[in-house]
């Protein structure tokens, strides 16, 4: 690895961020108690969602772990093996874990699986320059979960997935995922009022990692692509110096790049742009825990606390 995709670079207005994209932990496996429902998430946020609402009846391991890319993910042998242990695997679907199916496969698994995802009508990706080396090779936006009323999407398909493998738990399921869907509600309001806040001509985000596009279209952010860049390959003095050249000429108060381990990068972007190096959001994954996301009402409000610093409120 070590390669600075383009694709996850990401400028924004008056935003910055790094999430290590290497810093993958190994599975974690919490202490299985007996008749405790084994159940395998395929990433740090869904397997937050899936402890909200399965409590104490579930045992959840998350193969991308926090501060993971599930996008360049590589499944090891444990995973296949806790993936064979599950009674449910939950998997975000939308093409996120291009993975997953071969994993599950070639664990043999007996699992049910549910698709978080279900249900919901997908952004599709533009293609507009980018063609079909675009960050992601799907049509469709994976990263729903950055819109709220799609996590209470999730939680529900979650709910009904946790009860259909465990029915004695159903009750006990339906119950958290009503508490949480509570919360859900709540922060989706808090979001709005926060976005609202800041002046409509500075609620513009440029970014080439194309995670935010559900937040842009359910708040009213305007994501902006950068031109002249390429995602897959490797950040070339060329498309540094494209990057540059449109955080001159936008203007952009400051560079954030995200799951990229090399800050010098970013900062040379900074220093050359005239833009400053800012804070640090999460879009694919949380945070370590103690770290500023470590559950998704975390995140989802560590990130707008970002925005709204970064673009005035
Ligand atoms: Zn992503």
């Amino acid at each position: 690895m070590g390669r600075l995709g383009i694709g996850t670079l990401l400028l924004a207005l008056g935003l910055a961020w790094i999430v290590p994209a290497r810093a993958q932990e190994p599975a974690r496996q919490e202490p299985v108690q007996q008749e405790t429902v084994r159940v395998v998430a395929t990433f740090s946020i869904l397997g937050d969602l899936v402890r909200q609402v399965g409590g104490s009846r579930v045992a959840v391991t998350t193969l991308v772990g926090p501060n993971g890319d599930a996008h360049s993910f590589v499944p090891a042998p444990a995973d296949a093996q806790a993936v064979a242990a599950a009674r449910l695997v939950v998997v975000n679907g939308l093409g996120f874990e291009g993975w997953i199916d071969r994993l599950i496969k070639a664990s043999g698994t007996k699992a049910k699986v549910v698709v978080a995802a279900k249900g919901i009508v997908p952004i599709e990706e533009d293609d507009d320059g980018h063609g079909p080396d675009h960050g992601h090779s799907h049509a469709a936006d994976p990263h729903a979960w950055q819109n709220v009323a799609n996590t209470r999407t999730y939680v529900a398909n979650i709910r009904d997935g946790l009860a259909s493998a465990d029915p004695e738990g159903r009750a006990a399921y339906q119950a958290n995922a009503t508490a949480y869907l509570a919360q859900l509600d709540a922060l989706d309001a808090e979001v709005r009022k926060a976005v609202a806040g800041i002046p409509e001509a500075r609620r513009r985000i440029v970014t080439t990692h194309d995670a935010f596009g559900y937040f842009a279209r359910a708040y009213g952010l305007r994501f902006v692509a950068p031109q002249g860049v390429s995602s897959q390959s490797e950040a070339t003095a060329r498309d540094v110096a494209a990057i540059v050249r449109q955080v001159r000429r936008d203007r952009i108060p400051a560079v954030f790049l995200e799951n990229i381990s090399d800050p010098r990068l970013m900062q040379q972007i900074a220093r050359e742009g005239g833009a400053k190096a800012g804070g640090r959001v999460f879009s694919d994954a949380l945070s370590e825990p103690g770290g500023p996301a470590p559950t998704y009402l975390e995140m989802m409000r560590h990130n707008v606390r970002e925005f709204v610093a970064a673009l005035g409120g």
